[in-house]
């Protein structure tokens, strides 16, 4: 069977899931496009071989479309996913699920009333074979119970409407989903401490943050977000366990030995950090697709890393802890 795919918002991570859906991985096409920006949308269907249309409510009400990726700007999710669920289509969202906490559990409730997963969250991690990798040691139970993780997130720059929300928001909310599926865990606290700011700034940002997480299970989680690190592109990750620990590999390059040093080059776009993990992610959603079952990030993570956001951007306005007040998770997404 090939999975016919409409798509909502054909920006720059639309446009590259419309080319890897349409070049990179099987059974699956793109047979319609949408965007607010009618050009765009007409330039990039005309790549896929697809229609251009007006509005994605046509995108999700067309004949032709089995499935929506929906990639357009956050606030635009929501209405999308619930138009895609009363349509009773499968749908992919990029994250956020949605961009507050009451729009997520609007979804969780339309999905429940359907009776059935509809909905899959863009969470690309947890298809990279590296943290894949760290997750089967922890489940093995090879380091015991995991105790602790650190977490490191540095962007070498970032531009000036990048605002220190956007550190929880668009940066760390990775490390969040991350460690909650990396430990089976719920995150039920936040504290952001704030250190010297770094000179290679603009004036308004808080850069860097050290973000303290606890988790239902009390293990203890820190994330150092430094978006303005200059170096490069650096992502690390380690779980230190009651009889061991694991840590994510950094991405393999040559070593080059020269002038009396010896190193690796460090990546500098989280593109190419994360290139196959979107690869994988797109494939496995296309076979869930296919084989009418829903897997991976679900409604109730989207709404989770929401809610923790907010506590934790609280943390950060008030510097005090913040609980995060997650409701129960329902048996339907256990
Ligand atoms: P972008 O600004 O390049 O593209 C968004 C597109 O959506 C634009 O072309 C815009 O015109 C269109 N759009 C906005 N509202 C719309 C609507 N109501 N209907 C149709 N089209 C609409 O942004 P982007 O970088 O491609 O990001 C898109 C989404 O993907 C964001 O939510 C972002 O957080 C997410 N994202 C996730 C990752 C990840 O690592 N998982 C990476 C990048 C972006």
């Amino acid at each position: 069977m090939t999975v016919n795919v409409g798509v909502i918002g054909a920006g720059m991570i639309g446009a590259d899931h419309i080319r890897r859906l349409s070049t990179v991985v099987t059974g699956a096409r793109v047979t319609a496009v949408t965007d607010i920006d009618a050009d765009r949308a007409a330039v990039v269907a005309a790549g896929a071989g697809a229609r251009a249309l007006d509005t994605g409510q046509e995108v999700i009400g067309a004949a032709d479309v089995d499935a929506v990726l929906v990639t357009s700007w956050g606030p635009a999710h929501a209405e999308s996913v619930l138009g895609a669920i009363a349509a009773g289509k499968p749908v992919f969202c990029e994250k956020p699920l949605a961009t507050t906490a009451e729009d997520c559990l609007r979804i969780i409730d339309a999905e429940t009333a359907h009776g059935r997963r509809l909905v899959q969250v863009g969470f690309m991690r947890r298809y990279d074979a590296g943290y894949r990798a760290m997750k089967e040691v922890i489940d093995s139970g090879e380091i015991g119970d995991p105790l602790m993780v650190h977490c490191v997130h540095r962007n070498p720059a970032v531009p000036e409407r990048y605002h220190s929300e956007m550190a929880t928001h668009d940066t760390a909310v990775h490390e969040i989903d991350t460690v909650r599926w990396l430990l089976d865990d719920e995150i039920v606290s936040a504290q952001v401490l704030t250190p010297r700011r770094t000179r290679h700034r603009f004036e308004h940002l808080q850069d860097p943050q050290i973000m303290l997480f606890e988790t239902a299970g009390g293990a203890r989680v820190d994330v150092e977000v430094f978006v303005n690190c200059q170096y490069g592109y650096d992502i690390q990750c380690e779980a230190v366990g009651e009889t061991g620990t694991v840590r994510l590999p950094d991405p393999s390059g040559p070593v080059v030995r020269t002038a009396g040093r010896q190193g690796s080059a460090v990546l500098q776009d989280w593109k190419d950090r994360f290139a196959a993990a979107y690869d994988v992610e797109i494939q496995e959603w296309v076979d869930a697709v296919a084989a009418d079952t829903a897997a991976g990030p679900s409604s109730w993570d989207g709404y989770a890393a929401a809610v923790i956001c907010d506590a934790n951007v609280e943390a950060l306005h008030t510097g005090r802890i913040v609980a995060t007040g997650l409701k129960d998770r329902p048996d339907f997404y256990a």
